[in-house]
């Protein structure tokens, strides 16, 4: 079942939303050579704590997991496209790395993720990165009332695979509210004028994921959650959690 989301609801999921965005910003401000991806989570709950958010990572288990998840983002770092566990890791130069970062604030949930390079980029990488920021962007451009969960699929796949990137199959965006997860899904790759039609008031989470090699293929790490390339190249996220208004898109997790 799809909740659709009063105006006010909406506000308040920009309160969270905005959470979240000062999080990751905070997060990419820490993000230097040698510092470590715990220390880059302990960065990101001292902002959820000092909002008074809680986290909907922490604890979070699907599932296909076999743990909770143990931190309030996702670390992943070249060759692990999502879902990377904080550990011990120090950053070195040319690192590509995405982080996902939830907020949980007056019961509503705000959902985002961003990659960005640490020291000398790749200009692979930097390339990787712009295609998945614009394949987000055509995306969110597609949320309008009116249009339908394929016309975003779409939109998304079709910027992904004309630079000629992967798209993990199976993993994709998802209806977002009181829970992370809600109804409806929306894939990174589909067919337009195809699935749920989008109603003013649907609130989604909007997540491209690309692998820099082309293909679709990916495993997953011994730890249940990391997944990664199976053909060893790089893999890029952005998300943004997403309300379908009548006056267009409205970003929740906009800075
Ligand atoms: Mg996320
Ligand atoms: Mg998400």
């Amino acid at each position: 079942m799809v909740e659709l989301k009063t105006e006010r609801s909406i506000d308040e999921m920009r309160a969270a939303g905005r959470v979240v965005a000062r999080a990751l910003a905070a997060v990419r401000d820490a993000a230097r050579v040698g510092v470590s991806l715990q220390e880059l989570d302990r960065v990101a709950r001292g902002v959820l704590d000092g909002a008074g958010a809680a986290s909907p990572f922490l604890g979070y288990r699907p599932q296909f997991a076999p743990v909770p998840f143990p931190a309030v983002v996702c670390a992943s770092v070249n060759d692990a496209i999502v879902h990377g566990i904080p550990d011990g890791y120090r950053l070195r130069d040319g690192d590509l790395v995405s982080i996902d970062c939830g907020a949980r604030l007056g019961g509503w949930v705000g959902d985002a993720a961003v990659s960005f390079t640490v020291g000398r980029p790749r200009p692979g990488d930097l390339r990787l990165i712009e295609t998945a920021e614009a394949a987000l962007a055509a995306g969110i451009a597609a949320a309008v009332p009116g249009n339908r969960i394929g016309d975003i699929a779409h939109a998304i796949g079709t910027v992904c695979r004309g630079a000629g990137y992967g798209i993990p199959d199976g993993f994709g965006g998802h209806g977002v509210g009181r829970h992370m997860h809600e109804e409806p899904g929306v894939p990174n790759e589909g067919r337009a004028g195809r699935g749920m039609r989008l109603r003013a008031g649907m609130v989604l989470a909007i997540e491209p994921m690309l692998i820099a090699g082309g293909t679709d293929d990916y495993r997953c790490d011994g730890d249940g959650w990391t997944l990664r390339t199976v053909d060893g190249s790089r893999a890029a996220h952005a998300e943004h959690t997403v309300a379908v208004t009548p006056a267009g898109p409205r970003i929740l997790t906009a800075p």
